[in-house]
């Protein structure tokens, strides 16, 4: 079975609820008839109004986090039910922001996908490197715990989840990894999911790249056999850059 790409922007803290519905209206034009999935990653507060704008159409809403536990006393959280009850069919967990800005760890990245599965939502799991670990040769020792902690114990569930490879030095910075360096961690991080769940199952997930994608690189990163789409942050924000990465994605065999 093929693997259809799949091409998320994240917008992080941009665009208000106000201005989230005019940006997505214009994806949905610039999108439409194209070979990917698309899905949109407004804040929690605009996935109302961008849900309302891409209503009946193939674009889908994700959420850029969400806790583990079902409700309760979490001040400021957000469970996998409420984001499911808002539309949401995706959510983006563990994005290099939140693990250094918000400490969240393997074991929270987990959980967090557990809940996700549990709701039925598709869960875009975000690993990468920083420059130092690079450098100091560490890279492949940090991906397999990212993988193999941040996505244990799922069982089947496995099968519905999206990889997402960020090296951390590429995100925000204009500086991205080459076709080549990035296909090198996407055949770590799928070998590594074949020794999770079978080299069948591994064969089936999507893992994107995600690391200051432009119209102009996006092309020659997934023609790369294990790039299956983009976590796309700055170029989302432009409803043009964005239709022309995900007009970019092509599927493979
Ligand atoms: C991201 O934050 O997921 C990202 C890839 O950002 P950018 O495209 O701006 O590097």
């Amino acid at each position: 079975m093929g693997r259809k790409p799949i091409i998320a922007g994240n917008w992080k803290m941009n665009k208000t609820a106000t201005a989230a519905s005019p940006l997505a209206t214009a994806v949905v034009k610039e999108v439409a008839g194209a070979e990917a999935e698309v899905v949109l990653c407004p804040t929690f507060i605009a996935l109302g109004a961008v849900a309302a704008t891409i209503r009946g159409t193939t674009v889908k809403l994700g959420a850029q986090n969400l806790h583990w536990e079902k409700e309760g006393a979490f001040t400021g959280e957000i469970s996998a039910a409420m984001l499911t009850d808002m539309g949401c069919t995706h959510v983006i967990i563990g994005h290099s922001e939140r693990r250094a800005y918000f400490h969240e760890t393997d074991a929270d990245v987990n959980r967090k996908t557990q809940a996700a599965l549990a709701a039925g939502l598709t869960p875009i799991v975000c690993v990468g490197e920083t420059l130092e670990e690079r450098e100091s040769n560490r890279m492949e020792s940090v991906i397999r715990r990212q993988v193999l902690e941040g996505l244990a114990g799922l069982g089947s569930g496995l099968g519905s989840v999206v990889v997402a490879y960020e090296p951390v030095w590429a995100i925000g910075t204009g500086r991205t990894a080459s076709p080549a360096q990035a296909q090198e961690v996407h055949a770590l991080i799928r070998r590594l999911l074949a020794e999770i769940g079978g080299p069948a199952v591994a064969q089936t997930i999507r893992i994107q790249y995600g690391g200051s994608v432009k119209a102009a690189n996006a092309a020659e990163l997934f023609a790369q056999p294990d790039i299956d789409g983009g976590l796309i942050g700055g170029a989302a924000l432009d409803a043009a850059s964005f239709g022309a990465i995900v007009k970019a994605a092509r599927s493979k065999a």
